[in-house]
């Protein structure tokens, strides 16, 4: 299209396309090696039940630590992962470590592992978890998989049958990022997963624009009458988290409480996290 613009204007785009072109590349090529290098690891972040008051596990989120570019975000790299073929390893290494490390938490603690689409595509997927789940030796009951909309634009039967044989191991299914998918609310009846993650975006603008605040209070209420618990994603204040309190979410997860923290930190926010939170605010004021 860029040519059929005239000259001008393919001139004007090249250096861009071709940046943004070379950093892909130059990506790709170091993503192919990173594993065998070593350079993944993993953060945690808390995630808090509201009505137990208290810390009741962690999402994992990994982490590209590139020798020259320094913390890669996910993502940024996680598609090209996805593209290249190599998102199967690496989601393997990541629900094997996970699982290795939540081993060493108390008892009560559960485990969330974010799914890419196409790694849940792969017809060994559930062969995958359970090989984790058995090395590890964690309880199933402990894992809860979150898993986005987009597994459901391919083959609704192999993601329903891939669904159903992961329950049947006692693994727990969320719904991450809910509410910003293209797909229709119908998935929702055909599989009952066991949580729904209202998306950040909601969370942001619960506390000030009404259409967010509704689709908040919708998603709720959807969940309690489908027997799923809720969870918000991305509080950041305490004026979200009482409102999401307030709307009888069941679990909040955000900055408020912690940032991700890599695994020398997890035994801390524990400590920290286990009696109730206190806002920094409260906290300073307190002391
Ligand atoms: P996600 O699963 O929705 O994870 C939540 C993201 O929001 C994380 O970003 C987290 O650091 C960030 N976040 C948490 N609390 C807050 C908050 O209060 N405010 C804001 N603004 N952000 C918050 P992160 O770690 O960069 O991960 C981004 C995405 O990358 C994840 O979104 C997930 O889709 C993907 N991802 C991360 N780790 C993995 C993985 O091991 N496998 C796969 N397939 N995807 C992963
Ligand atoms: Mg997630
Ligand atoms: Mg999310
Ligand atoms: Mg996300």
């Amino acid at each position: 299209r860029a040519k059929m613009e005239g000259r001008g204007t393919w001139r004007f785009f090249e250096p861009a396309m071709d940046a943004s072109l070379q950093r892909r590349r130059a990506i790709e090529l170091d993503l192919r090696e990173a594993m065998v290098k070593d350079e993944f690891s993993l953060f945690y972040q808390p995630l808090y039940d509201l009505h137990l008051d208290r810390i009741c596990g962690f999402e994992a989120l990994l982490r590209w630590h590139h020798p020259k570019r320094g913390l890669v975000p996910p993502d940024q790299f996680i598609p090209i992962a996805e593209e290249i073929g190599l998102i199967g390893p690496l989601g393997e290494w990541v629900l094997n470590r996970a699982c290795e490390q939540a081993t060493t938490w108390p008892s009560e603690m559960k485990l969330a592992v974010n799914v890419s689409a196409v790694q849940f595509r792969d017809a060994d997927f559930t062969d995958v978890v359970v090989g984790a789940l058995a090395t590890s030796k964690l309880s199933p009951r402990r894992l809860e998989l979150e898993i986005t909309e987009s597994v459901f634009l391919a083959n609704s039967n192999e993601t329903l049958a891939t669904l159903h044989k992961l329950k049947a191991q006692g693994v727990r299914i969320a719904l991450d990022d809910f509410g910003t998918g293209y797909s229709s609310l119908s998935y929702l009846r055909s599989f009952p997963f066991d949580k729904l993650k209202i998306d950040k975006s909601f969370v942001r603008d619960a506390t000030a624009t009404h259409g967010s605040k509704s689709i908040v209070r919708a998603v709720i209420s959807l969940g309690r009458s489908l027997g799923m618990t809720t969870i918000a994603e991305g509080i950041e204040t305490v004026e979200q988290l009482d409102h999401m309190r307030a709307e009888g979410c069941n679990e909040a997860q955000g900055f408020l409480f912690s940032h991700p923290v890599p695994v020398t930190e997890i035994a801390a926010k524990i400590l920290e996290l286990r009696n109730g939170f206190k806002p920094a605010s409260v906290k300073a004021m307190a002391s």
